[in-house]
């Protein structure tokens, strides 16, 4: 029976039931919240909040969620821990990787591929023991492992260090056989990057979600990507700055119309506390959050012709056949 990793331990595919599979627990920023930790307030309270939030959440009827948070992002598996315990009901799949849009972290920067060569250091790439000891030994002693590999491509494209990161990821994929979400940016087809690097490295795109696919409308790229193999991770839904609920549930329709409800994956990438946002513009993101597929985006993909299947495909037959890697 195969099996994903959870912060609770291993979870049979079979039973992850519905999942969303690009979600956030916590986004932090670990120097500034260390040096200026008075938004963060009590942890506690914080923790709280979190458990509530994830609770209203599998009362909703999701199973899975994956934690897309890596360096870069705040990762601190311990706290994870903490909130998983109280959430019995939701399996947390949680990730690792980078996230940059152009650098890598200066952790990175001088323990790099060209002086370890020099150096005659066998493995040049030092991010890949790291990222393969998350996925089989567990994270920072905390015997959690990572069930997901991450990285990012935005705008500035296939920069060196955006590269440095998906290579590194495509190599700690092919060693442990451990899915990828790519964070793409849509808007400037920066999946084709992600394409070429992938072809590149002998990686499967069925074995890749292209994140944040969902912020286009142009289906027609979206279609080449899903024809290539890749998932389409819908996966901003409640993120309405450039786009509206029907402008992104639309581009689902649309997709579903032309037959590939088995190549999407829907989710909110929304999270308990994401510390990028100010407090005050909260009023203008209302609807990002957890509850929103369920509250507006399935009743407005029922009503534009989704069919049930096609809506269980997405939230529950297509997490199981990515991690399964059929
Ligand atoms: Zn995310």
């Amino acid at each position: 029976m195969p099996t994903v990793a959870t912060v609770r331990g291993p979870v049979d595919t079979a039973a992850l039931g519905r999942t969303y599979m690009h979600e956030h627990v916590f986004v932090l920023t670990p120097d500034v919240q260390q040096n200026f930790p008075e938004e963060w307030g009590d942890e506690q309270a914080r923790q709280d909040d979190a458990v509530a939030k994830l609770s209203a959440l599998a009362a909703s009827g999701v199973r899975t969620i994956v934690d897309l948070t890596v360096i870069g992002l705040g990762r601190y598996i311990p706290r994870i821990q903490q909130v998983a315990e109280r959430v019995p009901d939701l399996n947390i799949v949680v990730a690792t990787g980078c996230y940059t849009y152009q650098d890598v972290p200066f952790f990175f920067h001088y323990r790099s591929p060209e002086i370890r060569t020099l150096l005659g250091m066998d493995e040049p790439e030092p991010m890949v023991p790291m990222f393969v000891r998350d996925i089989t030994d567990g994270i920072a002693g905390t015997g959690v492992r990572a069930g997901m590999l991450k990285c990012a491509i935005d705008e500035p494209g296939l920069t060196p260090g955006v590269e440095r990161v998906m290579r590194a990821v495509a190599r700690t994929h092919l060693a442990t056989g451990c899915p990828i979400t790519v964070h793409t940016h849509p808007g400037t087809h920066q999946g084709l990057s992600v394409q070429q690097v992938m072809v590149e490295e002998g990686v499967d795109p069925g074995r890749v979600v292209l994140g944040h696919s969902g912020d286009s409308t142009d289906v027609d790229h979206l279609s080449r990507l899903a024809d290539a193999g890749f998932w389409l991770g819908m996966d901003r839904f409640g993120i309405h700055l450039d786009a509206t609920l029907e402008s992104r549930a639309d581009t689902v329709v649309e997709l579903c119309r032309r037959g590939f409800a088995d190549r999407m994956v829907l989710s909110h990438d929304a999270a308990c506390y994401l510390d990028w946002i100010g407090p005050e513009v909260e009023p203008f993101i209302a609807d990002w959050n957890y509850l929103h597929i369920q509250t507006a985006v399935l009743p407005y993909l029922r009503e534009h012709g989704v069919t049930e299947r096609q809506i269980s495909a997405m939230l529950v037959d297509n997490p199981r056949r990515f991690f399964e890697g059929d």
